[in-house]
């Protein structure tokens, strides 16, 4: 059944205008010469997949676009985006037709997939460009500088239906004050440059920085940063925070579904989960597992447990179901069912961050957001102001 903002229980409220203004702030930071590109990966961070990155393209001047996976490539092809789409992570083999049909830019970094992409070009009578991923030090996907490039650039050399747009890394830490390692990933990139120019390969985008490095590294700009998290108001890098002075685009909330008492020694929810040490006001919210909530922010340890905010005030959560969570309103008066709770968000004077949760849950804000199912309705507002 489709979901409205009068029927669905938990709603995710996504305030477009926040995201123009995070990109406005981003993009006096770098200047007028680097290049954003939209990393819209997992659902956009939580933040649907579609409707944040049409907005981008449409009132916000974004151009270059990233998924992690082909699906989420065709997906936004199919809602209409025509600009350039890289897809960061690996092709499945059966995908290429569809890969290479959609006009997307492939990520490249060994020779078969290339060699398969290569052959379905040109059964469709297409070019394929090719960024070529340079694996510097996080160990996930990419060629190293020296034997393993060389090779490679044979290979891409030899294959006629592609083109070489770019070349790319990925940064492991640059959310630590201590460069070190950057700094190291930074040299063994230089050299990779060095190692293509030197085969006649002067790429069109050169690109390294994250979001933490786009705050707080500007030496990894090249020509583009890759953004997904810092778009959406979490500057996730290291010393001062929040220096661009960005804001959090969602707003996470439920209703208050029951209210009622436990006694101390009381059961309270499955596996008798959590047993009150006092006379405890319970409210019943309507979000759970099942949208996404993370578990480990959820323990036996009352304790440590993530908090949302009830007319203003913090108040814990106990405990987690599928569709609810058992919230502790005992200190906060005139508590009623109805009332709107805030998961994520600002309530009066205070706010949770997804940031707070990463920390609660022992976690990242990256996985707070992007473990948020399709079940919270996501509901866009402020779609067209500020033009
Ligand atoms: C996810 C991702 C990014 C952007 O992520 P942030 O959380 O904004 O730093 C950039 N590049 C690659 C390869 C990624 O996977």
């Amino acid at each position: 059944m489709p979901q409205t903002i009068e029927n669905a229980n938990s709603v995710i409220t996504v305030d477009l205008s926040k995201v123009k203004r995070n990109i406005e702030r981003i993009r006096r930071h770098i200047g007028p010469d680097v290049k954003i590109m939209y990393t819209a990966k997992s659902n956009g961070y939580g933040h649907g997949l579609v409707v944040p990155t049409l907005y981008m393209r449409d009132h916000c001047g974004i151009r270059y676009f990233a998924t992690g996976m082909l699906s989420e490539a065709v997906e936004l092809r199919e809602a209409g985006l025509k600009d350039f789409i890289l897809v960061l992570g690996g092709i499945p083999y059966t995908g290429i037709p569809d890969f290479v049909s959609n006009d997307l830019v492939a990520t490249v970094y060994e020779d078969t997939i290339p060699q398969a992409l290569d052959a379905e070009a040109a059964r469709q009578g297409k070019k394929v460009r090719v960024h070529i991923k340079i694996d510097t030090g996080l160990r996930r996907i990419g060629v190293r500088v020296g034997e393993e490039l060389a090779h490679l650039i044979e290979t891409l050399k030899s294959l006629p239906n592609l083109e070489i747009d770019g070349v790319f890394t990925h940064l492991a830490n640059a959310y630590s004050l201590d460069k070190t390692f950057t700094n190291q990933q930074m040299a063994e990139f230089t050299q990779a440059l060095e190692q293509l120019r030197e085969a006649g390969i002067q790429p069109r985008l050169v690109h390294a920085a994250n979001t933490a490095a786009c705050v707080a590294s500007p030496e990894t700009y090249y020509d583009m940063v890759r953004l997904a998290a810092l778009i959406f108001g979490y500057d996730i890098s290291p010393g001062i925070p929040n220096r661009l002075g960005l804001e959090p685009v969602i707003q996470w909330t439920a209703p208050i579904l029951s209210v009622h008492w436990a006694e101390a020694g009381d059961n309270v929810s499955y596996y008798r989960f959590f047993t009150p040490k006092r006379r405890t006001k319970i409210a019943i919210v309507g979000f759970g597992m099942g949208d996404g909530y993370v578990r480990s922010l959820v323990t036996k340890d009352t304790e440590h447990n993530a908090d949302v905010l009830i007319h203003g005030r913090r108040a814990r959560i106990l405990d987690l179901n599928v569709d609810v969570a058992y919230i502790d309103v005992t200190d906060i008066p005139d508590v009623k069912m109805g009332d709107t709770v805030t998961i994520i968000g600002k309530d009066g004077d205070d706010e949770i961050t997804s940031m707070e949760l990463g920390e609660v849950g022992g976690t990242s804000s990256g996985h707070i957001c992007c473990a948020i199912t399709s079940r919270p309705l996501r509901y866009y507002i402020n779609a067209s102001s500020g033009d």
